[in-house]
C-alpha cells in the first residue's frame, strides 16, 4: 500500500488514543479509572442546549459561511472586547472546529516549507504534528532550569532566519502553569521586534485558581489588530465543558485571518451549524457555569495536590489553572511510556506519558474528574509503585496481588 511521506511521518493523538483504549477496557468491564481526560465532566451551559436544540427543531439545518454564522462572530467580536479588550471587526475573526482546527489553519496560512515553530516544553501534544502538517518543522525549547517555566532569552535564542512563528499556551496542557504576566508582555515585544507570528493558545485561560486573573496579550501589542501578527486562539471546548461541540476560534489581522478563511472553505466549510448556535448560546447566555466549573477544578486539584505530596518520591508543581498535573514520577520509572502502560496494565488507571509533551519521567494525571477518581487513582498509582504498599488491594470484588518489585 503507499501511504504519503508526510502521513508516515505524523503520530496518532496518544490522548485520544487513550480515550479509545479506556473506553473499550471499560467495555469489556474493567474497572478502569481515567486520569488521562482532557476534558470537565459537567454539562454544556443550558443556553448552549436550547440555542442548539432550536435550529435543530427547524429541520433546516444548511450550509454556512465557511468562517462562522454572523451570530457566532459576533459573539466572539463582543468575548474579545470582554475579555482582551479589543475592538475586532467580523473580518478578524475565524470561527473553526475547535482551537485545533484554528491553529491548524493558521500554521497553514502562515508556514513556508521548512519555516520553524517555536514553542516552550512541556507542550500540548498535537503542535508538534500540527506544525509538520502544515510543512512546518517543530522547535521545542525546555527551560534549562527544570521548571515549566520558559525564559524569554531562552527562546529569543533559538529565533533564527527560518523561524516564522511562536506559539505559547497559558495556562499550559500539560503542566497546568501560567506564565507571568512580564514573560508574556516579554514575549510579545519579542515577536513585534523580529517580526514573527504569536499565537496565544488561551484554551485553558478562563479556568485558573487562587483568585488569579487570565493574562490579557493583547494589552502588550504594540499595534492594532490589523498591524499586529498576534493571533489569539480561543474556544467553548474547556471553559464551557463543550469539547464534543468542536468550536473554537482565531483573532487576528485581516490578511491572515483572510487566508486562513479561504484554507477552512476548501477543507471543511467550517464548524457544524447547530455547534455554533451551540457556541452562541454559551458566549451570550448566563456565565455561571465557568465559575462554578472553576471552583470545582480548584477543589479537585487541592485534592489532586495533597494526594500526590504523600506520594514518597513523586515531585509535583501545583498547577496555576486547567485540570492538569505533571508530575515527576522519574524515581521510580524514567520511562514514562513504560510506566503508562504499567499503570493500565497493572492497576487500570488510565495516565498519559510525559514523553509526548517532550518531557520524560513525568505522566500528566488528570483532575477533571470526580473526587473518588482522583483519590482512588492516586492510591492505586501509590498501590502499585511504592514497594512498601501492602501485598493486595482490591479492586471491588477483585483481589489485586503485588507479584513485581
Ligand atoms: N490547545 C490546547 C492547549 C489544548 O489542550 C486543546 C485540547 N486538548 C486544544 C488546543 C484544542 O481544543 P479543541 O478541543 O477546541 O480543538
Amino acid at each position: 500500500m503507499s501511504i504519503s511521506q508526510l502521513a508516515r511521518s505524523i503520530c496518532e493523538s496518544p490522548t485520544l488514543k487513550l480515550n479509545e483504549t479506556a473506553a473499550l477496557l471499560r467495555e469489556k468491564g474493567e474497572p478502569v479509572i481515567h486520569l488521562g481526560g482532557g476534558e470537565p465532566k459537567s454539562r454544556a451551559p443550558i443556553d448552549a442546549i436550547v440555542n442548539c436544540t432550536g435550529v435543530l427543531n427547524t429541520g433546516e439545518v444548511r450550509y454556512a459561511p465557511a468562517d462562522g454564522i454572523p451570530a457566532l462572530k459576533k459573539a466572539i467580536i463582543r468575548y474579545t472586547e470582554e475579555n482582551y479588550n479589543k475592538l475586532a471587526g467580523v473580518k478578524n475573526v475565524i470561527a473553526s472546529n475547535g482551537a485545533k482546527q484554528a491553529i491548524m489553519v493558521a500554521l497553514y496560512a502562515i508556514l513556508e516549507p521548512k519555516d520553524e515553530v517555536i514553542y516552550p516544553a512541556p507542550y500540548w501534544v498535537s503542535y508538534p504534528e500540527m506544525v509538520k502538517l502544515a510543512g512546518g518543522l517543530p522547535v521545542p525549547i525546555t527551560p534549562e532550569d527544570g521548571t515549566f517555566h520558559p525564559r524569554v532569552e531562552e527562546i529569543a535564542a533559538a529565533v533564527g532566519p527560518y523561524t516564522k512563528a511562536i506559539i505559547i499556551n497559558s495556562p499550559n496542557n500539560p503542566s497546568g502553569a501560567m506564565y507571568s504576566e512580564d514573560f508574556i508582555a516579554e514575549i510579545v515585544r519579542l515577536c513585534e521586534k523580529k517580526n514573527l507570528y504569536l499565537i496565544m493558545d488561551d484554551t485553558y485561560n478562563r479556568l485558573i485558581f487562587d483568585g488569579r486573573s487570565p493574562t490579557n496579550c493583547c494589552k502588550y501589542a504594540s499595534a492594532d489588530l490589523n498591524n499586529s501578527k498576534l493571533i489569539v486562539v480561543n474556544c467553548v471546548s474547556k471553559m464551557y465543558a463543550m469539547t464534543g461541540f468542536r468550536v473554537g476560534w482565531a483573532v487576528g489581522n485581516e490578511e491572515v485571518i483572510g487566508a486562513m478563511i479561504n484554507i477552512q472553505s476548501q477543507q471543511t466549510s467550517g464548524p457544524s451549524v447547530p455547534a455554533q448556535w451551540a457556541a452562541v448560546g454559551a458566549l451570550n447566555g448566563v456565565q455561571s457555569s465557568i465559575q462554578s466549573l472553576r471552583m470545582t477544578l480548584e477543589n479537585n486539584r487541592n485534592v489532586m495536590l495533597e494526594r500526590l505530596r504523600a506520594f514518597d518520591g513523586v515531585k509535583v508543581t501545583k498547577p496555576d489553572g486547567t485540570f492538569y498535573t505533571f508530575p515527576d514520577f522519574s524515581a521510580y520509572m524514567k520511562d514514562s511510556q513504560k510506566l503508562s502502560n504499567f499503570l493500565l496494565e497493572k492497576v487500570r488507571v488510565v495516565t498519559v506519558p510525559g514523553k509526548d509533551f517532550g518531557m520524560e519521567g513525568r505522566l500528566r494525571v488528570s483532575f477533571c474528574g470526580t473526587i473518588k477518581e482522583i483519590t482512588e487513582g492516586i492510591e492505586r498509582i501509590k498501590w502499585a509503585l511504592d514497594p512498601n504498599s501492602p501485598n493486595e488491594l482490591y479492586l471491588g470484588d477483585r483481589k489485586l496481588v503485588r507479584d513485581w518489585q
